[in-house]
């Protein structure tokens, strides 16, 4: 069985994200850049199942500019057999991130395709649930638990309140979340061994699609400051202020 992982280049979670000074989108220059921390995850959840013989091949692609092949190269280290970077400079959304996929699942034929719930730039949280729709194929976002079995998977996700655990027949699209795994460290040898294997590059026009954004994004801005708090002497000038100043209760 052949798995297919998408994974994002994002702004690194450490970094304290700021805002360009003409508000048209979030500082990206001489930031630090990594794999969106729930595609590593959606890497390790398929290098796993290959680690227990349910998969033979693992692709991973990216879509994007020159230097996703940097986060190619990671999920190549962490298990991926070989990668694919859809190259361009425009912006993607999700919509057009889908189209593509969904134009390398045709070329691939991918029993299974794995993403993140959601890129931590802009959580759209979008890009899986389209793709679906435009294969036609069943889809079970959220993941917490992943097992195959026969020609289909039964996935546990993560629903307000508790695990919902549903069975989907394969080819699907399954999105991870945050308890599914804990990706493994990536070692030197193995960051060596990715350098040899295969990253093939290829551009939007020559799977077909129109990458051009579909919304326009008006403005960004930082949150508003938080106003300093104040410390009150007791409880009995706490539920005054909540009450004649906030009017919360
Ligand atoms: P989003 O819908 O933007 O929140 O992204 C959800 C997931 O779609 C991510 O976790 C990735 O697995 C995948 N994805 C989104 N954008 C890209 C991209 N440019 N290249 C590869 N995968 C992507």
């Amino acid at each position: 069985m052949k798995i297919l992982v998408a994974v994002k280049r994002v702004v690194d979670f450490n970094v304290k994200v700021r805002v360009k000074a003409d508000n048209t989108g979030v500082e990206t220059a001489n930031v630090k850049m990594s794999m969106n921390p729930f595609d590593e995850i959606a890497v390790e959840a398929a290098v796993r199942l290959k680690e227990a013989g349910a998969a033979t091949e693992i692709v991973a692609v990216s879509c994007g500019v020159q230097a996703c092949q940097e986060t190619l190269r990671t999920a190549l280290a962490i298990g991926a057999d070989r990668a694919i970077l859809v190259e361009t400079s425009e912006e993607l959304q999700p919509l057009a991130v889908a189209k593509l996929l969904k134009a390398i699942c045709q070329k691939e034929s991918p029993q299974l395709v794995i993403l993140g719930k959601q890129a931590i730039d802009d959580d759209a949280n979008q890009t899986g649930q389209m793709l679906a729709a435009l294969l036609g194929w069943p889809q079970a976002t959220f993941a917490s638990k992943i097992e195959l079995a026969g020609q289909g998977a039964k996935v546990t996700r993560e629903v307000d309140g508790g695990l919902e655990t549903v069975s989907i027949k394969l080819p699907a699209v399954i999105t991870t979340d945050l308890r599914l795994n804990e990706p493994r460290y990536v070692t030197l040898p193995n960051i060596m061994k990715a350098k040899k294997k295969t990253l093939e590059a290829l551009k939007p026009e020559a799977l077909g699609v129109d990458v051009a954004p579909r919304l326009a994004t008006l403005k960004v801005v930082e949150p508003a400051k938080r106003k300093a708090g104040i410390k009150v002497a007791d409880a009995k000038a706490l539920v005054d202020k909540l009450r004649n100043d906030a009017k919360v209760i």
